[in-house]
């Protein structure tokens, strides 16, 4: 597990910092981006903090079920029975929150083609 001390996302999982809240469970939380890349753009972001999806992966398995189970209730709940998942890993492919997260994108055809 990467440093979480000063983390945004686990800040936004405690209800430290404000997020306009899709949905919530034991294990994940669905919020709005804050800058959005699609007509529907939200982040499935887990509890637990690890620097990618990988490494949750590692760590625990069953959370990326997890997180694709709710991304696939907030994107249906906005009436986006097709979505687009990302999950970008590294500075290189554009990650800039190293706190593992599913953006959820919906709305258009193409979705945007990087993020
Ligand atoms: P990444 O580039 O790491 O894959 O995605 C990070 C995403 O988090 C970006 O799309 C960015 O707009 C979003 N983001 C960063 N800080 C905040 C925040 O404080 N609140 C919300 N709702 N989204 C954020
Ligand atoms: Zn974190």
């Amino acid at each position: 597990m990467s440093d979480s001390s000063d983390c945004i996302f686990c800040k936004i999982v405690a209800g430290e910092v404000p997020a306009d809240v899709l949905a919530r469970n034991d294990h994940a939380v669905a919020i709005r981006d804050l800058n959005p890349q699609a007509p529907f753009h939200a982040l499935v972001i887990p509890v637990v903090h690890h620097e990618n999806a990988a490494a949750s992966a590692a760590a625990d398995p069953a959370v990326i079920g997890h997180l694709v189970g709710l991304a696939d209730e907030v994107a249906k709940a906005s009436g986006n029975d097709d979505y687009r998942l990302i999950a970008n890993t590294g500075a290189g492919a554009g990650q800039t929150v190293f706190h593992t997260h599913l953006h959820v994108l919906g709305g258009s055809s193409r979705m945007t083609e990087s993020l």
